[in-house]
């Protein structure tokens, strides 16, 4: 007779492959409570994968000097990778690349010791940082085409996929505002779809050559203007081509925050497997859910099994959400913030597979 816990898991595979939650890695003297996280919410709610935002969160052996204050040890790491496998979650690291080099007027630990990388060094960082600005700042960005920039980010990269034991890297590659610029010596006049596309494909082949996978951000590859998404979920910088330029074995994490966009649909005919990120809307989410079972249930095997499934992401610091999440601190939206948002859509992903 089957047992119908084992008959549940089944379904739920078949009807959402990934069941992700993407989240910074935790600092130092917060591990514990997060790997209490892991065991105590995320497995008994049968997430699968884990997207854990390291960026400059590690010690480094190879460039020692990018990590942070109070990075993760190896073996912290190793207790983060033990407690994934025992629940049989994929653990998957993510370095921002590209994109997303400073935070409001904080430069990050690669541009600041290699300022030579920065591809608009131009730019003064403000002491106080506003949006919007005169100089369209967002994030800095390094140059993709500065001949020393891959040297020392593969270095890292192949560092945390060794430490993390992983066989996916998650490269980030969201909301690159600063690409091809005027004033870049290497860059200007380029084909900004272009720089983008070889900076994927770059990267792409790097972790091939290790068997690895590459996931990352969609909104770079969507047409803000046409779909009227705009410049953050998607592309007002004429990056969008791009799709049609990289390898179609890289996995889309295509997010959407304020409603429940069709585009999983327009990667997937373009050949890409896609994972739809939900944020911060409760009902949003169920319902982004809900389109990714139709589309994997009504359309052809080759394009069904494109529709990979769903990633809750948060955005603020672990400690800030598990406080959040635990009730000691209130989130600064009573119903739409993103403990609310996994709960539910979670729930309702749960409930699915017993009908
Ligand atoms: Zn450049």
């Amino acid at each position: 007779m089957l047992n119908p816990w084992l008959f549940a898991q089944d379904s739920l595979d078949n009807l959402i492959p990934v069941r992700g939650f993407c989240i910074s890695a935790p600092r130092t003297d917060h591990l514990d409570s997060f790997i209490q996280f892991i065991d105590n919410e995320l497995a008994p709610r049968k997430v699968n994968t884990l997207v854990l935002r390291v960026d400059w969160n590690y010690q480094y052996q190879s460039f020692p000097e990018l990590q942070d204050s109070s990075a993760l040890s190896e073996s912290e790491v190793k207790q983060i990778v033990k407690t994934c496998r025992r629940h049989n979650i994929e653990l998957i690291p993510q370095i921002n690349l590209l994109g997303h080099q400073s935070w409001h007027s904080t430069t990050a630990s690669l541009l600041r010791h290699f300022p030579e990388f920065n591809e608009t060094p131009h730019i003064e960082m403000p002491e106080e940082y506003k949006w919007p600005n005169e100089d369209g700042l967002y994030c800095l960005s390094y140059c993709p085409l500065h001949p020393k920039v891959h040297d020392v980010v593969f270095a890292v990269v192949d560092e945390i996929m060794t430490v993390f034991e992983a066989s996916i890297f998650h490269a980030g590659m969201d909301e690159v505002f600063y690409i091809g610029d005027d004033k870049c010596p290497r860059c200007r006049g380029k084909d900004k779809a272009e720089l983008f596309a070889g900076e994927v494909r770059l990267i792409r082949d790097h972790l091939a050559q290790n068997g690895w996978e590459m996931w990352m951000w969609g909104d770079r590859l969507i047409d803000g203007a046409t779909t009227g998404m705009g410049m953050w979920e998607a592309s007002m910088n004429n990056t969008y081509r791009a799709i049609d330029m990289i390898p179609k074995d890289v996995v889309i994490c295509d997010w959407h925050y304020e409603r429940p966009d069709p585009t999983a649909v327009y990667f997937a005919m373009k050949g890409f497997r896609v994972i739809t990120c939900p944020y911060r809307k409760p009902d949003v989410a169920v319902e982004q859910m809900n389109n990714m079972i139709t589309w994997r249930r009504n359309s052809t095997a080759q394009m069904s099994e494109r529709f990979r499934g769903m990633m809750q992401t948060v955005w603020s610091d672990p400690e800030v959400y598990l406080d959040q999440f635990y009730g000691k601190r209130p989130p600064r939206n009573q119903d739409e913030n993103s403990v609310a948002c996994f709960k539910k859509l979670f729930e309702a992903m749960n409930i699915e597979t017993i009908e």
